[in-house]
């Protein structure tokens, strides 16, 4: 099936993560490519890490005493340091998804922890977590697995850690209410994957800080507390990769010329709400996530009726260029997932609409 040119978007990449670079960050990229094969603990780098650390605090308005934090490993690492480096005794967790689950897995498995409180909906919805006796409670902001979206906000005292990966940078959220908000920058950031960032409070510094005075045994790849000294010196603990680094900085600068996180909020609703519009006006389509309140503005999870051949079409949309608006293979439904983070635009996600349109037609 060849899908007529002038229907197509002008770029093809509709990845849930990782996702659409701009043209313009591989320019800077090559721009600053003297920084790449150089020192990380020599002065440029160093006001490189600055620079994301600046810009950072800035988009999130960060409150006083918050610090930036980074090292290597993504999202998934950072689940295995805060089992290490948060958790005191023990952790409450929402699981609503394949990514709030792994973070309670993983804590799960902890010898040294009592198991974790876990409260479980089904796909599709949201709920937060029951505090109970835990020290730290878990969710995340968005769930891409599923294209559900949460509230951020404080339950009871113990510490609240988020998953914002496919949220940040694209979704706003008042970090006082978090004492970490962690991401990798391969989403909205529209970087690589490889390095997590964490926006962490006092209280989760200092909690970090009394962990690794303990008698616990802490590998040093997953400390907070190593990764947070380093960080106060423009540091990563071992080397970064710097094209990330250089990407998710002119990333950062493209997000604050937009006008910030409520501007681009509203830029990617204004395309999940086409794609939600959409869907509803196809007796062949439907959202997935029942209700309007909790539907990503980021990622649009679409439902095929049992006539539509899913994989026959994500197979015809990647043969003309329209790439990764697969379902999140563990949810295993007839599905579209469609990112629509920062980079995309509205005029795109009106062509993917229209090719699929073309190609349901003809399938
Ligand atoms: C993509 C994603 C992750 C995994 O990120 P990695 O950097 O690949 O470990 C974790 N959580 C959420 C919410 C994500 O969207």
């Amino acid at each position: 099936m060849i899908i007529p040119e002038q229907l197509l978007p002008t770029d093809g990449r509709f990845g849930s993560g990782p996702a659409k670079l701009r043209p313009e960050a591989l320019d800077y990229l090559a721009l600053r490519g003297d920084l790449l094969g150089t020192s990380h603990r020599q002065a440029p780098v160093k006001q490189l890490v600055g620079s994301v650390q600046e810009g950072l605090s800035e988009l999130y308005r960060l409150p006083e005493g918050y610090q930036v934090v980074l090292g290597n490993g993504g999202a998934s690492l950072f689940w295995d340091l805060a089992v290490c480096s948060l958790i005191e005794r023990r952790s409450a967790h929402a699981v609503f998804g394949e990514f709030t689950r792994k973070f309670a897995t993983a804590a799960s498995r902890a010898p040294f922890l009592a198991d974790p409180l876990v409260t479980e909906c089904p796909a599709g919805a949201v709920v937060l977590p029951e505090v109970g006796d835990a020290d730290v409670v878990a969710w995340a902001h968005n769930e891409t697995s599923t294209g559900a979206a949460a509230p951020v906000r404080r339950l009871g005292d113990a510490l609240v850690v988020v998953d914002g990966t496919s949220s940040a940078g694209g979704m706003d959220v008042d970090i006082a209410e978090t004492d970490v908000y962690y991401f990798a920058p391969q989403k909205n950031f529209s970087s690589d994957g490889g390095l997590w960032v964490a926006l962490c409070s006092p209280a989760a510094l200092s909690r970090a800080e009394r962990i690794a005075a303990s008698s616990r045994w802490i590998p040093e790849t997953l400390s907070l507390d190593v990764a947070a000294q380093n960080s106060a010196k423009q540091q990563t603990l071992n080397t970064p990769a710097i094209a990330t680094l250089l990407l998710l900085e002119d990333q950062i600068r493209w997000l604050l010329d937009l006008g910030g996180l409520a501007a681009v909020e509203a830029r990617c609703k204004a395309m999940t709400d086409h794609v939600y519009a959409w869907a509803e006006s196809r007796n062949w389509a439907a959202p997935f996530v029942a209700d309007v309140t909790h539907r990503s503005p980021v990622v649009a999870t679409i439902d095929l009726s049992p006539e539509i051949d899913g994989k026959s079409l994500i197979a015809a949309l990647r043969e003309n260029g329209i790439v990764d608006v697969d379902p999140y293979r563990a949810l295993g439904r007839n599905q579209l997932r469609i990112g629509c983070y920062a980079s995309v635009t509205l005029a795109d996600v009106e062509a993917l609409t229209a090719c699929i349109d073309y190609a349901v037609a003809r399938l």
